[in-house]
């Protein structure tokens, strides 16, 4: 539960624009939130949806504790609609419900708000269906997507849309704040470069299943190393089944393509940049066995597998290609 003040803190400048048309009255249709994960776009929605239905704010600022403010944190709210997606992506059948929800009015009031989370999951049909909504807004309901990814939605959604582009977090900062809550200097560099959302941070610092899967990850690089014969052994057997699903995987490429990171970073004398601060003999191994056009490589390949586990192609197929490529 955040307050507009604390929110410009963060992102001063979407608050105040987002402030201000409030103050005035003067809410677009539709607003297009992009911004990378930490950055607020979730907070900054419920805010708005807040502020729209509050019947006790103060000036721009929701009063947190009326019915209307604790439905739309839990998100109970009659007129509150969110849109998550339904699996790898948001289907056209969510956009048709909502659709339909939207032709009763409101139940308590006029007014309506929908909120789609990871909008640039929405399916080709999806974002048509979406697109013929927004061409003919009634005049009270409000459209808020959210996204990290913008460049994947439509053009058409995006004209349609009044973009706030959210800043992306000072990451030194959020490091230091990670130190002060107690985590360690070499843990929190890694986290930080992994998420700057506080929570997750935390709880990713606590996680058992963090600490062995970073182990995994530089294992992984020196069996690719000293016995690139046995790679395929050690994804089967040590690999795969500590990252079970396309989650954890993709979180481990993310790892893997930080490592790959450093070795470039050692190569061009940016150690300040360096992440695996507590590995460093292990890193100079990798500089010494990879060249740094091999390791640009490598981080190709690593966002190349990324993509293709969230197509959906089978993980172990993914992750033997990877390994192979990297190690040619
Ligand atoms: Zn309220």
């Amino acid at each position: 539960m955040k307050t507009w003040s604390e929110m410009a803190s963060i992102q001063p400048l979407a608050v105040k624009m987002l402030v201000n048309s409030l103050k005035k009255d003067r809410v677009s249709h539709a607003y297009l939130f992009q911004g990378s994960r930490g950055t607020g776009k979730k907070a900054i929605s419920l805010l708005m949806a807040k502020a729209i239905f509050c019947q006790y704010k103060n000036d721009a600022e929701p009063c947190q504790n009326c019915k209307d403010c604790q439905r739309i944190d839990s998100g109970n709210h009659p007129d509150v609609h969110w849109i998550i997606p339904d699996g790898q992506s948001i289907k056209k059948e969510q956009i048709l419900h909502l659709q339909k929800e939207f032709t009763y009015t409101g139940l308590e009031s006029n007014e309506k708000v929908y909120i789609i989370e990871d909008a640039e999951k929405m399916t080709a049909n999806a974002s048509n269906r979406l697109l013929k909504f927004l061409e003919e807004p009634s005049r009270q309901t409000t459209a808020m997507l959210l996204t990290s990814n913008s460049q994947s939605i439509l053009q058409t959604i995006r004209s349609r849309c009044q973009i706030m582009a959210l800043k992306p977090l000072n990451t030194g900062l959020f490091q230091e704040r990670l130190e002060a809550e107690g985590v360690s200097s070499s843990n929190a560099r890694l986290i930080s470069a992994l998420t700057n959302n506080i929570t997750e941070a935390m709880e990713i610092n606590s996680d058992e299943w963090f600490a062995m899967a970073r182990r995994i990850v530089v294992q992984l690089v020196e069996v690719l190393q000293t016995n690139p014969d046995e790679s395929m052994l050690f994804i089967n057997n040590q690999w795969m089944p500590h990252f079970k699903d396309r989650e954890q995987l993709q979180r481990g490429l993310d790892l893997l393509a930080l490592w790959f990171k450093d070795i470039v970073y050692n190569y061009v004398g940016n150690e300040e940049a360096i992440i695996f601060i507590n590995e460093q003999d292990k890193l100079t191994e990798s500089s010494m066995h990879w060249s740094k056009q091999h390791a640009t490589k490598a981080l190709r390949y690593i966002l190349e597998a990324k993509r293709k586990l969230e197509q959906n192609v089978h993980p172990a197929l993914v992750m033997e290609q990877l390994t192979l490529h990297i190690q040619r």
